[in-house]
């Protein structure tokens, strides 16, 4: 175990009593991080002893951590996928886990270019609960007198599918904000949003954006924090302002609510709030028609004491724009979680994003630890991975996240890296270094070099009957622009120059390659447009050569280098950039449905 518990402060002092009792239970977790890890182990196998899946591996009974290690492989999701795919289809016996599973939460990790399936059971919700009652004694601690004003969060369901054996399948959050425990949550004076559930709640995304925008605006002097799941979210919400701003300040000014929204239970909601201010409405048309939006955030929420974004991981690519608009008030990133388990929180959210560390909660699941080497290669079933308990990561180094959860996902890695920062008490605290294998994201996308290269194979048929073929190509994600776009660089072989393709040829070539993308990446483009066109640059000929010339003039090896795959370093970027021949466009929406391809 590394740390001697009398190294780390206690939090404190709490702002009220019920902080008190936040703080105490953080401080007793993580001060028995390691009794409470074997308690949540023990409890898991028991209630699930006679589980299939359990069963499988001749556990017979026992509950400890050596039995358990021993007996048990290490799986991913493409392991699990047979049994998932029965309790999809309806099989309601314990495959997994004991308790009844209630629904499916679908990760935005894909597996075969749908949205992974996580099943859950009803009680999680109350863990889930659990951790984010946490979350703001913690913020207490650093903020002074949230309770006097409010949060503007923009927060938004996303649409649910039902599998072949009826269970519901939805987003996480979907499933929290449509729950009891989101939806009649006590009053916090701590914890007002400007946002009536009316709003979060609509399944229309510009009808519930424009109103928590309008409920936002209305009450400019009364928000303390403004936020959105991650940094992405909020920045379409400074994007849907600048596109919408005319009719907001309208609807300020007349206090009557635009005709677009149509949904009945939104529109007698908004009834009762709206009122007509033309002095409110005449201050934001006057900022919003500036020139700059430069500060935006601030000049409208005046007394914004902090963001509220996950900018963490690969959101870290939107701090600069965030700090554009915001004039740079403080990002707090407040808590790490997935859909198949929430995992911890921050427990100095004022500090600067490059120094955000998770602390996993020793209740929400027995964890274990990968140790990542970068440069292995991976491990076989002779030579077993040695997992590391939670007490016993070392700080300075890197592990996979292994995952135990009282909903049945045995020893389930989740494709996250983390480096030890610290600890407190006997809790580690961890730096989300990456998630494993992902090229390019701009929202919850995570698209990895095999998707990739089949998007490029695809789109590259086109080019066929030009005798054309792309030789090679990199990406990046361009997040300069509100959504932001996939740019894939290609350099072209065109054996007929009387024949080459043409602008409506390539641009057919983008909306292929987005056909070709997993179905996180389609519904971000249709759904939720929080991504935009696909751009497809075509660089001169000898582009790619000059790239690895670079390359090895900074000290790759000749032998081993490889295109990469995704680029973001500037000079490389300028290179590429001063290459280019063409650009082309993704013309149309690929296609995309909330129902599941298979
Ligand atoms: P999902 O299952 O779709 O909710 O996605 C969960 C994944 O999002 C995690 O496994 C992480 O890769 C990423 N994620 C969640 N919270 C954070 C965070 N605070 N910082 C960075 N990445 C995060």
């Amino acid at each position: 175990m590394a740390v001697d518990s009398a190294l780390s402060s206690p939090l404190g002092p709490p702002a009220c009593e019920k902080d008190a009792k936040a703080l105490q239970f953080v401080e007793e977790m993580t001060r028995s991080a390691d009794p409470v890890q074997e308690r949540v182990l023990a409890e898991i196998l028991s209630r699930n002893s006679q589980t299939e899946y359990l069963r499988r591996f001749k556990l017979n009974g026992a509950t400890d951590r050596d039995t358990f290690k021993s007996k048990l492989p290490v799986i991913t999701y493409e392991d699990l996928q047979p049994e998932i795919q029965r309790i999809a289809n309806g099989d309601r016996s314990p495959i997994l886990s004991a308790h009844p599973i209630s629904e499916f939460l679908t990760s935005s990790g894909t597996s075969a270019g749908e949205r992974k399936l996580m099943p859950t059971i009803k009680e999680e919700l109350d863990r889930r609960q659990l951790l984010y009652s946490l979350l703001m004694p913690v913020m207490n601690l650093y903020v002074p007198g949230l309770d006097k004003g409010k949060g503007l969060y923009f927060l938004f369901v996303k649409s649910e599918t039902r599998t072949p054996g009826g269970l519901l399948a939805r987003p996480v959050l979907t499933s929290y904000y449509k729950s009891e425990h989101f939806k009649t949550r006590p009053y916090d004076p701590y914890n007002v949003y400007t946002s009536p559930n009316e709003a979060i709640l609509c399944a229309d995304s510009f009808q519930s954006m424009y109103t928590q925008m309008l409920c936002g605006l209305q009450e400019r002097q009364q928000v303390l924090r403004v936020g959105a799941v991650f940094a992405s979210g909020l920045l379409r919400a400074i994007r849907f302002l600048q596109l919408n701003w005319q009719q907001l300040t309208q609807d300020i000014e007349t206090g009557s609510l635009s005709p677009k929204i149509t949904d009945p239970s939104l529109r007698e909601c908004m009834a009762k709030i709206l009122k007509p201010n033309p002095e409110l409405a005449e201050f934001v048309r006057q900022e919003c028609s500036k020139d700059s939006w430069e500060g935006i955030i601030t000049r409208i929420w005046p007394n914004t004491k902090y963001l509220d974004v996950i900018v963490t991981g690969a959101m870290a690519q939107y701090i600069p724009t965030l700090d554009y608009y915001s004039g740079g008030v403080p990002l707090a990133c407040t808590m790490y979680a997935s859909s198949e388990c929430y995992f911890g929180l921050n427990l100095n959210p004022m500090c600067k994003p490059s120094e955000v560390s998770y602390t996993i909660m020793p209740n929400m699941a027995y964890f274990e630890f990968l140790p990542h080497e970068p440069n292995s290669a991976g491990f076989t079933r002779d030579s077993p991975p040695k997992l590391v308990d939670l007490v016993d990561v070392e700080v300075g180094k890197e592990y996979e996240l292994v995952i135990t959860t009282y909903a049945g996902l045995c020893r389930y890695r989740v494709g996250d890296i983390l480096r030890v920062t610290g600890f407190h008490n006997s809790a580690p605290q961890f730096h989300f270094v990456r998630r494993k294998n992902v090229l390019l994201s701009i929202d919850a996308d995570k698209t990895d070099e095999a998707e990739l290269q089949k998007a490029v194979e695809n789109a590259s048929q086109l080019l066929r009957e030009f005798n054309t073929s792309v030789v090679e190509y990199t990406s990046y994600a361009d997040t300069k622009t509100i959504p932001g776009h996939y740019v894939i660089y290609w350099e072209l072989l065109v054996k007929d120059l009387a024949n080459s393709p043409s602008d409506e040829v390539l641009k057919q070539c983008c909306l292929a390659m987005e056909e070709s993308l997993n179905s996180v990446y389609r519904q971000g483009r249709v759904a939720d447009n929080s991504i935009g066109p696909l751009e497809i640059r075509v660089v001169k000929s000898g582009t790619f050569e000059e790239l690895m010339d670079y390359a090895i003039s900074r000290g790759a090896s000749i032998n081993q280098y490889k295109v990469p795959r995704c680029v973001n370093f500037t000079p490389i970027m300028e290179l590429l950039d001063s290459r280019v021949v063409s650009a082309h466009f993704s013309p149309a929406l690929p296609h995309w449905t909330p129902e599941r391809r298979r």
